[in-house]
């Protein structure tokens, strides 16, 4: 072919390719040349064709046989289906067997060769192959080959004959994204030999290459928006707050703000209180669980209130909300400050009530769940607004929040501890505090790694704490019993149990199921001790405080991610007494021990963040960050397998390689990119 090729040429210009296989290639977002150069492979396998005799049951294997006997369908109840026929090499024959698809039937003839791929089960001698995948021998070729996202009515070697039809123009085709000097920088080869190397991989090294420089690029463009956005924001100034004597709110306090408590609203204080002009609050504020946060946003809301502006914390449940209501509300009263409450279940006549109240000359400290953020609520005169738990929100609620300002002061609490580098990458727009001490005297809580041998003692263990007066949590991993069939209690289940087991305790049951009202009754009621047990799904994960519970257990503990874990266990040890988390563990795997191992041995959670970052790569942080649009969808732990230090570097580099192209860009420049597709896409 001598033709020219445009990358916004449709489909239909390649041979074989007509209106009706173009719109199935619709169906995966293709509908030109170019977006199918970025149609890439969603995994790959090894092709490479291994004799019977030679295979190693139970493991995926690839064989080139040849069709034996006519394929046959046979019918089950249930209107299954099952089509069936032998096939073989040199060294011995196989069943191959598919599983509901008798249009195969006619696909494969007697006499023909095949490539199948698939994992070989071995019983009595009998060797097969359920439904492997397979190509006819003549499309074969041996190397890593690509297995495509799948549409309707298009086979494999369809996408495969498309990609390979127009690879040859992928100099043409394929634009360059990054800078040149970044190219130049990080020694890169140009995009459009990466993206061949994607679709026809000449190596697993090459292949590496190839996906680390896409992922590059997506940390290059995340970290571009984000330092725009910053400099956008810097553009916003707001006047100065006044200093205000804090003397006081410390007394009221009640404690000795730790070092890192202070440092942290040392450098709040400096972001809201100065002199003339300067670009609004944007801060991040992250401890550990259980590190006192919420004095440090109280600070910042009393010195904003006392300034005579409102401020509004805004928490990501109902149950939260109310928690901290209470608790603040407490804190403040005195000083003369009220706090209001506004959820999703504050009655009208309320709702109306506090309208009135806001549109008075009193500020106040407005305390809710995202109803704050509905466009019928409107809140004059904010100074402040903290979210709470900053990462169970999306990123469009916090948008809405921060719009609804009109100074627009914002502190997000994060109880996720980050590794320092990803935290600079995943906030860049944002300024960072970190509280890295416990307040002191705070027991560590003894944390055990068990299995359900040691369920009779557990289960005396509990009783051991409730006859001293304490309260338990006990949390599962699935709420549903449809679940169970996999050997996982529900937490229905387990709340039969426990119930059952302890006839004479007042066990109460919360899932993120129930209505708001159901969930706040029940946890109300374990707060206020009227339960002894609390059997929970992850849901009581978010900040709930109940001093008097000592005893966390963790059911199918391996089926939690670490930082998960940790957060739960910080539900107890909240008080003054010694406190355990027993992790009950179901099948464990040599990862996932390790992982129980290393929550059951440390309790630092920024060590704990810096063991998932080397063990699972930062795939895990991505969701705190909320990172909205994009969502590193080439991110693949295993491109840094053999290295752990090699993605922070990645990361590194992304971050101060997009500083210096911002750096480089004229003002008109910078606006254009912000408001062009170029930076999502
Ligand atoms: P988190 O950071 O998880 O939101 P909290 O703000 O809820 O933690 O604080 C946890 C507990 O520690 C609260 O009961 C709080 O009163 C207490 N606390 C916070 N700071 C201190 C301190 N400096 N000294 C003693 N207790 C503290
Ligand atoms: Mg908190």
């Amino acid at each position: 072919m001598n033709k020219q090729l445009h990358s916004t040429d449709p489909l239909t210009v390649l041979d074989g390719i007509g209106a009706v296989k173009s719109s199935r290639f619709a169906a995966l977002g293709v509908t030109n040349l170019g977006e199918l150069c970025e149609l890439f492979p969603k995994s790959y396998r090894q092709n490479k064709v291994t004799r019977l005799i030679d295979a190693v049951p139970d493991e995926p294997c690839g064989f080139c046989f040849t069709v034996l006997s006519l394929p046959s369908v046979s019918y089950y109840p249930g209107g299954k289906r099952l089509l069936r026929f032998t096939a073989g090499d040199d060294s011995g024959k196989a069943n191959i067997i598919f599983f509901n698809q008798p249009y195969l039937k006619n696909r494969f003839v007697k006499g023909d060769r095949y490539f199948f791929y698939g994992v070989l089960r071995k019983k009595n001698s009998v060797y097969s192959l359920y439904s492997p995948e397979f190509e006819d021998m003549s499309a074969f070729r041996e190397g890593i080959h690509p297995i495509y996202p799948s549409a309707e009515g298009l086979s494999q070697n369809a996408v495969r004959s498309a990609v390979n039809a127009v690879l040859p123009y992928a100099d043409s085709l394929v634009k360059e994204r990054l800078p040149s000097e970044t190219v130049l920088h990080m020694g890169f080869s140009d995009r459009a030999a990466a993206v061949c190397e994607l679709h026809s991989p000449t190596s697993a090294q090459a292949l590496i290459s190839a996906k680390r420089r896409l992922i590059f690029e997506e940390m290059f463009f995340f970290s571009l928006r984000l330092r725009l956005l910053r400099d956008n924001n810097a553009k916003v100034l707001t006047e100065g707050f006044h200093s205000v004597d804090m003397a006081p709110f410390f007394r009221r306090l009640g404690f000795e703000p730790t070092p890192a408590q202070r440092r942290a609203i040392d450098e709040i204080s400096q972001d809201l209180i100065f002199e003339g002009q300067k670009p609004v609050m944007n801060r991040l504020l992250e401890g550990d669980v259980g590190s006192g946060k919420t004095a440090v946003a109280a600070a910042a809301i009393y010195i904003t209130v006392r300034n005579n502006k409102n401020a509004v914390l805004m928490a990501p449940t109902e149950i939260l909300a109310k928690q901290h209501f209470a608790s603040l509300g407490e804190l403040f009263r005195p000083l003369g400050i009220r706090t209001l409450l506004l959820t999703g279940s504050t009655k009208i006549q309320r709702r109306r009530e506090i309208s009135e109240l806001l549109s008075g000359s009193e500020r106040f400290l407005i305390v809710g769940t995202h109803a704050l953020i509905e466009d019928s609520v409107c809140i004059p005169h904010i100074g402040l607004t903290v979210t709470d738990e900053q990462h169970r929100f999306g990123v469009r609620q916090r948008e809405r929040l921060s719009e609804k300002a009109e100074c627009r002061n914002m502190l997000f609490l994060s109880a996720t501890p980050i590794p320092r580098t990803l935290a600079l990458f995943l906030f860049a727009d944002k300024s960072i505090s970190v509280i890295d001490t416990l307040p002191p005297g705070r027991k560590k809580t003894e944390t055990y790694l068990v299995t359900q041998a040691l369920r009779e003692r557990t289960d005396a263990f509990i009783d051991r704490q409730l006859d001293d007066g304490h309260q338990v949590y006990v949390v599962c991993p699935l709420i549903s019993d449809s679940d169970s069939l996999s050997g996982v209690l529900s937490a229905e289940g387990c709340y039969s149990r426990i119930k059952e087991r302890f006839p004479n305790r007042r066990v109460g049951f919360l899932n993120g199921k129930m209505k708001p009202e159901e969930k706040d009754r029940m946890m109300t009621g374990f707060s206020e001790h009227k339960l002894d047990i609390l059997v929970s799904t992850s849901v009581i994960e978010v900040g709930i405080n109940v001093p008097n519970a000592t005893l966390m257990l963790i059911e199918n503990a391996e089926r939690f991610g670490l930082s998960t874990l940790h957060q739960l266990r910080g539900r107890v040890g909240r008080g003054a007494d010694k406190s355990y988390c027993i992790l009950m563990a179901g099948k464990l795997n040599d990862s996932s021990r390790e992982r129980l191992e290393t929550l059951r041995d440390t309790d630092d959670g920024f060590r704990l963040a810096e063991f998932d970052l080397k063990t699972r790569g930062p795939g895990d942080f991505f969701g705190v960050a909320q990172t909205g649009r994009l969502d590193f969808s080439f991110f693949e732990s295993s491109v840094f397998a053999s290295s752990s230090e090699s993605v922070t570097r990645l990361i590194s580099s992304a971050k101060s390689e997009a500083d210096m192209y911002a750096d480089r860009l004229t003002p008109a420049e910078k606006s254009r990119l912000n408001t062009s597709d170029a930076l999502m896409n």
